[in-house]
């Protein structure tokens, strides 16, 4: 079983004083048994990543461009995430899917991109509530699956969040069985493309995870962490979440 893994995602939130909600973090758990990756706005990156020196919390970016460099003005690219000391980058949020209309080709290129300056991508993917409704969910993610992750993912450079777009930040999670189907079948599409590897990928579900419904939801079959928005951002809320993952 791959070890779990607590990923925060902070979005557009977070000035320097919320550096104060990692040091609580780390006094809640000091010594969590599963991974923990807080991803912070650009701005707080460095500061975040010297912050977490002594911690067993590693630090991630939000997105990355495909390209190393070059005219893009207020991007940021792969290895200037890992100039910074960070270790992972989320890609593909439906959030950027949404806004910014990322399609799954540039995700898979900014996936190489993120390998490429040693970063572990974590390649979010996930229907909408339409999507759900009309029966298209595995669908939907196995073409998302397929066209984001590019060849040669292994275990240690892929992470795979599970996030159904409805469920962001509303407060409504799929029932534990749809959870179950969605992930059991990226499993198994995993295991298809990737051999044995792809047992080891880690999984993660991310839409609206909470203190009160982590645990059923870690307990799920192919559930190997979480994704958390809202409840990554207040030191209280993701070191329960951390604490069930460490269990
Ligand atoms: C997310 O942004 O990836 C997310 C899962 O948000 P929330 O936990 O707030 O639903």
């Amino acid at each position: 079983m791959p070890k779990k893994l607590a990923a925060g995602n902070w979005k557009m939130n977070g000035l320097r004083q919320a550096l104060a909600e990692v040091q609580a973090l780390h006094a809640a758990c000091p010594e969590p048994t599963c991974d923990v990756v807080i991803c912070p706005p650009a701005t707080l990156m460095r500061s975040m990543v010297k912050t977490c020196a002594d911690m067993k919390i590693e630090v991630g970016g939000q997105d990355c461009h495909e390209n190393t460099s070059g005219a893009h003005t207020g991007d940021i690219s792969a290895p200037m995430l890992a100039d910074t000391g960070a270790s992972y980058v989320i890609l593909g949020h439906s959030e950027r899917r949404a806004s910014y209309s990322e399609t799954d080709d540039q995700i898979n290129a900014k996936t190489r991109a993120a390998w490429d300056a040693g970063l572990t991508a974590i390649v979010c993917i996930g229907e909408t509530l339409d999507e759900r409704e009309s029966g298209k969910t595995l669908h939907i993610v196995g073409d998302q699956l397929a066209g984001s992750v590019p060849d040669g993912a292994t275990p240690a450079s892929l992470v795979i969040a599970y996030e159904p777009v409805w469920a962001i930040g509303t407060g409504k999670t799929p029932t534990l069985d749809e959870i179950a189907q969605v992930h059991g079948f990226i499993r198994e599409s995993l295991q298809t493309r990737f051999g044995a590897d792809g047992l080891e990928m880690r999984i993660l579900y991310g839409g609206s995870m909470n203190p009160i419904n982590a645990n059923e939801i870690a307990a799920i079959a192919n559930v190997d962490g979480g994704l958390v928005g809202g409840a990554s951002l207040k030191a209280s809320d993701f070191s329960t979440i951390v604490q069930v993952l460490s269990t």
